[in-house]
């Protein structure tokens, strides 16, 4: 199937609130292209310098998501490039970013990554850990977050249902409390194997990679 036919089977599964971005790590430009043809502005990398390599290339209206962690080093290389960060997930991390964008003037788009399964394979902020980061966000003033972002743990549709229920009554119980600096206007949660349950649990963004530009191989990047 083609990118353009992928993206089309899978609009039809979407609903009228939901945004899909196009996960495009690993991919060449020549793809993202395809897609952007094809009406896709949203797309996602998860690799600093990948992103800004793309990004220079690429038409300007184009919004480029940060979905992979993010090193406190390479902040001050994505400034001004990036539409929404979905990966803040601790106070110095959150920290270098209000200081960059500081200097620049400008404002930071960020969700916080939570980890709902507590894997050590995977990052994100423990619950436990959120009200902290929430009480320095709120001090911020060049960092706005705008919602929450998920990777949940491999698992079944039951287990899949059950991660993406908890991360929607997060959402919905941080959309009660009114905290500065915060809205909650984007769940980021579903990808290429779990959207559409991810979408009938709440989600408004689905990050799709694999299922819009085929298989991913690592192995052919590295040589
Ligand atoms: C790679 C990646 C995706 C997309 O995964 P697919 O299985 O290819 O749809 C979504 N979110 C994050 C954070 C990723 O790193």
């Amino acid at each position: 199937m083609s990118i353009q036919e992928n993206l089309e089977k899978i609009e039809k599964n979407l609903k009228d609130n939901v945004i899909l971005l196009a996960v495009s790590k690993t991919k060449p430009s020549e793809y993202i292209k395809e897609a952007y043809d094809f009406g896709i502005r949203d797309f996602g990398e998860n690799k600093v310098q990948e992103l800004i390599d793309k990004e220079y290339k690429l038409p300007k209206d184009i919004r480029w998501h940060l979905i992979g962690h993010l090193q406190r080093n390479k902040v001050k290389y994505i400034v001004g490039k990036v539409y929404l960060i979905h990966s803040l997930d601790s106070i110095r991390l959150l920290e270098e970013i209000e200081k960059r964008y500081k200097a620049e003037n400008l404002i930071a788009n960020t969700l916080i990554q939570i980890n709902i399964g507590k894997e050590d394979s995977k990052t994100g902020i423990y619950l436990e850990d959120l009200q902290d980061l929430i009480d320095v966000c709120e001090n911020c003033k060049n960092v706005k977050v705008k919602g929450i972002m998920s990777v949940i743990p491999k698992g079944n549709e039951e287990s899949c249902r059950n991660y993406f229920k908890k991360l929607k009554g997060i959402f919905d119980d941080l959309s009660k409390k009114k905290f500065k600096n915060i809205t909650m206007d984007i769940l980021s949660m579903g990808m290429t194997h779990d959207y559409k349950i991810a979408i009938e649990e709440g989600s408004n963004l689905v990050r799709i990679g694999q299922g819009i530009f085929g298989e991913r191989n690592y192995d052919v990047k590295k040589k």
